[in-house]
């Protein structure tokens, strides 16, 4: 059996196991136990050896990358060409989740006990989500993005910064030119080394996914699903509307590329995205799968993804439009067509800023939510079924991002033949 549909077994067998000791056994010690000793940490341990490549990774490829397009020009080029894709597909995927939420409207029928014991679980969590959020949007986040200590950035996981240092690197590598070339092999060598890392990783991955995904269902079960059942399935309908209608039709017209061969090629990329519901620890996969299997150039590879794992989260955006309307709903705030195209833009620029890890946008989301004018402690109420939410709208995060890098590297070879 292929490695990705091995993958794809332990993710069924996993949730179906887990929903299944859930029903069974419920809150019984043992599986608890299970869960908190075995299954568990486990799957944080595969998690941690994905993201343990990820600054390697991004720093040897996006740094050669950019010195192989060779001149800032190209750079520049690619760079607008990427930021134009990513804003487009995101502004239209969060007002899809904002339209559906119009249509529907799934906020009026929660009831007050669901409200009152969703906020007590979740109050601590929300406290810590809350210092984060508060960081203004400028000038803070955006002065920080050049890190005046690389290795501070790289040692906190702060990726934006990462990304703007290997940029520098990169483009100061292709002006040094022959005098940079031991570095340029240097980073090269790194680069092959961690595919070569991750290829292993991956070796263990079946574990891995039935393990996080065990954990997940057999700690949740339907029970809180059920409670917010009509705002979970409007935004996977939306999710799933974007992902199989609106992403088929853009590599369709863009990428001139068949769409079922596309999603065929990047089943991997899917399933490693749903069950780490992380961006970042999808992207040395999204980096193999676009090269190997939809044949990407290294290039383009290189310097669209990692970019795209941390400022384009269409799916994000398209959860985070729906779920502001959604609490606007449930608390009773009016918002008017304005504040909702605010709510787009917001979606916008916090899906960029949003770190590419579990949950990365929750901090954000309730900065969203304040400016609106929607008490963001309410955010408590979705935060149960985040993570069925949060694996859904991942994989469109990376969907997003491979589609990206097959238009950029479609217009990109039409310009050179021409
Ligand atoms: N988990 C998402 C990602 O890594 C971010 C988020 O929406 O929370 O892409």
């Amino acid at each position: 059996m292929s490695l990705p549909n091995r993958i794809l077994l332990a993710l069924v067998v996993g949730a179906a196991f887990g929903m299944l000791s859930q029903g069974l056994a419920g809150s019984h010690p043992a599986l608890n136990w299970i869960v908190a000793n075995v299954t568990e940490p486990f799957g944080r341990m595969w998690l941690a050896a994905l993201i343990m490549v990820v600054i390697p990774l991004i720093l040897s490829t996006l740094s050669t990358g950019v010195a192989a397009l060779g001149n800032l020009r190209e750079v520049g080029r690619l760079g607008a060409l990427s930021l134009l894709c990513f804003v487009c597909l995101t502004a239209a995927s969060s007002t899809l989740g904002i339209t559906a939420m119009n249509v529907v409207q799934p906020g009026g029928s929660l009831s007050a006990s669901v409200k009152e014991e969703l906020m007590a679980t979740y109050g601590s969590e929300l406290r810590q989500a809350g210092e984060l959020g508060s960081r203004s949007l400028w000038p803070e986040m955006v002065v920080k993005l050049i890190p005046k200590n690389p290795v501070q950035a790289a040692a906190s996981g702060d990726m934006l910064a990462v990304i703007v240092f290997s940029l520098f690197l990169g483009v100061g590598m292709a002006v040094a030119g022959e005098k940079a070339q031991a570095l340029a092999a240097f980073l090269e060598a790194l680069a092959q080394t961690t595919v070569a890392i991750i290829g292993l990783v991956m070796r263990a991955a079946p574990f891995g996914v039935f393990s996080l995904i065990f954990s997940v269902s057999a700690r949740f079960g339907w029970r809180l699903l059920l409670s917010l059942s009509s705002f979970v399935v409007t935004v996977v309908l939306a999710l799933a509307a974007f992902q199989f209608v609106v992403y088929p039709l853009v590599v369709k017209l863009f990428a001139r590329r068949s769409p079922l061969d596309f999603f065929r090629r990047i089943r991997l990329v899917m399933i490693t995205a749903f069950s780490t519901s992380s961006s970042n620890a999808t992207l040395p996969t999204t980096m193999r799968v676009a090269q190997d299997e939809l044949g990407i150039s290294r290039e383009v590879a290189g310097f669209v993804l990692p970019l795209g794992a941390t400022l384009n989260m269409n799916g994000t955006a398209l959860f985070e439009g729906a779920t502001v309307l959604f609490l606007a709903q449930v608390f009773g705030v009016p918002l008017p067509l304005k504040a909702q195209v605010l709510v787009v833009l917001l979606a916008v620029v916090t899906a960029i800023g949003t770190a590419g890890v579990p949950g990365g946008s929750i901090p954000l989301l309730m900065m969203v939510l304040a400016t609106v004018g929607v008490p963001p402690e309410g955010i408590a109420v979705v935060l149960g079924v985040d993570r069925l939410l949060d694996m859904c709208r991942t994989t469109l995060n990376v969907t997003g991002d491979l589609v990206t890098a097959a238009i950029v590297e479609r217009l990109s070879w039409s310009r050179f033949e021409s």
